[in-house]
């Protein structure tokens, strides 16, 4: 029976593997510099164990109580653990105890939270700033993060606050506004956004970008990882 749902993995794997060198060998870019991401978010733990035994090192999961639960049951395994679900401050002391990221970093608050709890748990942890693409001054995204023009304030945040590292930044492809159906446009958008936030940080050089979906839209814009969930683990069987 795992054998079923590995052999299956293993094919969805090397198919998404594949669809990353194609865009890289269209884009010349290196696959190298492309990272996947799985995203197991609804699927068990034991998806997990056999696609770390298919070579996933970066796994992601958008939700604290699956998440800590999951990454308990992994955590003999050599896992990085993404998390890119919209966060609530309550919920960041259990977040910061297994996540190596956190690629939804959209609000001052939110830093400070991270910080206070990372400190305590003496970890450090890696930030990306979720740019919300159709959010105007002020704004949040519907699906969170912070407008282009906060994303210096929010960035130099990070940079200082003890137990953060500033990473980069990530996004999801706008549903609305200008950007919607157009993946390229969005995901350029945010390429830039990343250069100018590396001429104060040289170091966050992250771009997190890239779904199922767009991922050779992102690879194209020069995404550096892609976080893909139904293309390796199957069709979710409810959106949560
Ligand atoms: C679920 C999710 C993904 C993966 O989406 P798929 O379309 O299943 O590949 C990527 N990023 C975020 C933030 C997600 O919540």
């Amino acid at each position: 029976m795992n054998d079923g749902r590995q052999a299956q993995l293993a094919g969805n794997l090397a198919r998404v593997r594949e669809r990353i060198a194609i865009a890289c060998a269209a884009a010349g870019r290196d696959p190298a510099e492309v990272t996947l991401i799985a995203v197991t978010k609804t699927y068990p733990a034991d998806d997990v164990r056999l696609l770390a035994g298919l070579g996933v090192r970066q796994v992601a999961e958008n939700r604290d109580q699956e998440a800590a639960a999951k990454a308990d049951a992994c955590a003999d395994l050599p896992l990085s653990w993404h998390f890119v679900g919209q966060l609530q401050t309550n919920k960041v002391r259990s977040v910061v105890r297994y996540a190596d990221h956190v690629h939804s970093v959209d609000r001052l608050r939110l830093v400070g939270a991270l910080s206070g709890a990372a400190t305590a748990a003496d970890r450090e942890l890696g930030c990306l700033i979720q740019v919300a693409l159709d959010a105007g001054s002020g704004e949040r995204g519907e699906r969170g993060g912070v407008a282009p023009t906060e994303v210096g304030a929010l960035a130099d945040a990070i940079a200082s606050a003890d137990g953060l590292r500033l990473d980069g930044v990530m996004t999801v492809a706008p549903l609305a506004g200008p950007y919607a159906g157009q993946p390229r446009a969005a995901f350029d958008r945010l390429t830039e956004i990343s250069s100018r936030l590396r001429e104060a940080h040289p170091a966050a050089n992250m771009v997190s970008a890239g779904m199922s979906q767009d991922l050779e839209q992102a690879v194209a814009a020069g995404a550096t990882h892609v976080r893909v969930g139904t293309a390796v683990l199957g069709v979710r069987p409810r959106l949560r």
